[in-house]
């Protein structure tokens, strides 16, 4: 990890009242890397033995309530996460899914407006679009 990036962790880390321990600037770090949305499952895949699931989880709720994270997604019983550089948890993005290999990707460009389909009286709080299919390498 240069030192620059190491900066921005911590800085990152620390705005949000989070205390930068190796193992929370290593998920961030990730994230940081991916420039996509993460699963919990992907994390732990990709750590290996680092962390365990326990804390790995933890982690996760504690970036989730301190806005460092948000949900993108759920999927069946994992959430996926991600920065919110392109977006906020209440005006998030469709995204789309792998079914075969689990990448993810954020559908910036599309948006769908559900103006006049909701009834009177409905509040939309967020979006949680979801496309699934198969990604560039699984399809061949
Ligand atoms: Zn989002
Ligand atoms: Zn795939
Ligand atoms: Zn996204």
């Amino acid at each position: 990890m240069t030192e620059g990036k190491e900066k921005r962790i911590s800085g990152l880390l620390r705005e949000n009242g989070i205390r930068a321990t190796k193992g929370r600037v290593e998920v961030l770090e990730l994230f940081l890397k991916a420039g996509r949305p993460l699963a919990q499952m992907q994390i732990m895949d990709m750590l290996g033995t680092k962390l365990d699931r326990a804390s790995v989880y933890r982690i996760l709720n504690a970036f989730a309530e301190a806005g460092i994270i948000h949900m993108a997604y759920v999927d069946g019983r994992h959430r996926v996460y991600e920065l919110p550089d392109k977006c906020s948890g209440r005006n998030c993005h469709p995204h789309f899914s792998c079914r075969n290999c689990g990448m993810t990707a954020c559908l910036e460009g599309f948006k769908i407006s559900f103006k006049g389909a909701l009834g009177k009286g409905f509040v939309a709080e967020r979006q949680k679009v979801l496309i699934e299919g198969l990604c560039p390498n699984c399809r061949e």
